[in-house]
């Protein structure tokens, strides 16, 4: 089996903490061959972790140029600041090589459509990671509103309750302290959410929210409450605080039922009475395994999808930008 060999780019908490458990369970895939990060001590604590964790050492560039120009990876992973993610991607692509690269697709719509533009001119793989599309639990749901488990959708209900406090890993990173991402964590983290919404429900018509800042330390505006509509005319409210901590609640309610994600079962009421187990699983594993299928095979690009990306941004730019009102998704991304 061909090993991909594969540059680490950005050694912070996703690198370390998120993409390395999955690689080294697929060291007959994937070959972590070179790596580099802004400070070169980060990048060479990551090369001993690989060292010390899979028995090879990956060489140590002291930039990304000097690993670009190299010869000795097949592809790039980018784990860095979403400003950084365009810029990086195209200059990956410019040197010949496949990527993989962290949600969210970019800062904005405007940025992130001419990255979509930008890979349809290319036969080098522009895989945007988004964990979330890989879930059982989503893939599962889906599944079970296309058996008709709960007669027709018409609504779904999802409020988060995130809360973060000062000393959290990710508040305490600078780039997320002064933001250049629309909406800060309301889109960082909340792409996860939309793709999750759109595996299981499709795509979105319109969206209309409100924001709020509650929190003084998370950078920007903390707070989302949306009305939006599917394009299969299903409803939502989804609604988000990154400030305030508290219990998830999730369902979908149909005609004929309802269904309930709870941290631990999927529930179905109604039509059907049952409790779904969820399984114990790695998505970031499965995102890997996905990516080398598509560099390696025929399978076409669609779970790490740029222009799938650019829908799950753009659900949080035309909320913030809609202040209440309708705002058309497919109008936002066509006229950005
Ligand atoms: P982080 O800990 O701040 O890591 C970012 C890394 O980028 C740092 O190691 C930093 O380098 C490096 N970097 C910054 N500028 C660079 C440059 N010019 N050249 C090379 N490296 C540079 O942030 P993070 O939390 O890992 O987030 C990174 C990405 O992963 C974001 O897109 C985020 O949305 C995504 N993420 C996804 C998930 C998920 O669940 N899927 C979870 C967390 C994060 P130094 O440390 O060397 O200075």
């Amino acid at each position: 089996m061909k090993k991909i060999r594969l540059g680490i780019v950005g050694c912070g908490i996703a690198a370390r903490e998120l993409h390395f458990p999955a690689l080294k369970e697929l060291t007959d895939k994937f070959e972590i061959v070179a790596v580099t990060s802004r400070t070169r001590e980060h990048a060479e604590d990551f090369a001993k972790l690989v060292s010390e964790t899979l028995g090879s050492t990956p060489q140590v560039f002291n930039s990304y140029e000097e690993l670009l120009l190299s010869k000795q990876v097949d592809a790039v992973d980018l784990t860095l600041p979403i400003e950084l993610n365009v810029p990086f991607i195209k200059q990956a692509v410019e040197h010949d090589l496949h990527v993989i690269c962290e949600k969210p697709i970019s800062t904005d719509v405007k940025s992130g459509k001419e990255l979509v533009e930008f890979s349809l001119q290319t036969n080098k793989v522009i895989y945007i990671a988004e964990n979330y599309r890989h879930a059982f639990k989503y893939n599962k749901i889906r599944e079970l509103l296309h058996e008709g488990a709960i007669g027709q959708p018409i609504f779904v209900d999802w409020h988060l309750w995130i809360g973060m406090d000062k000393e959290n890993k990710y508040v305490k990173t600078t780039w997320r302290q002064i933001p250049k991402h629309i909406g800060g964590f309301l889109s960082d983290g909340g792409v996860h959410h939309i793709a999750a919404l759109r595996v299981m429900l499709g795509d979105i018509e319109w969206v209309s929210g409100q924001v709020k800042r509650i929190t003084d330390y998370l950078g920007d505006v903390d707070f989302l409450s949306t009305l939006f509509e599917f394009k299969t005319g299903v409803v939502g409210n989804y609604t988000v605080s990154y400030a305030v901590k508290g219990e998830e609640y999730f369902e979908i309610v149909g005609t004929e039922g309802k269904i309930r994600l709870t941290p631990n079962l999927i529930v179905l009421s109604g039509k059907v009475d049952e409790d779904i187990p969820l399984i114990q699983e790695n998505t970031f594993k499965k995102e890997f395994e996905d990516f080398y299928e598509v560099l390696t095979t025929e399978k076409p690009n669609i779970l790490g999808n740029p222009a799938e990306a650019l829908k799950d941004l753009a659900f949080f730019e035309a909320a913030i930008k809609s202040k209440g009102e309708k705002v058309e998704i497919e109008r936002l991304i066509k006229e950005a």
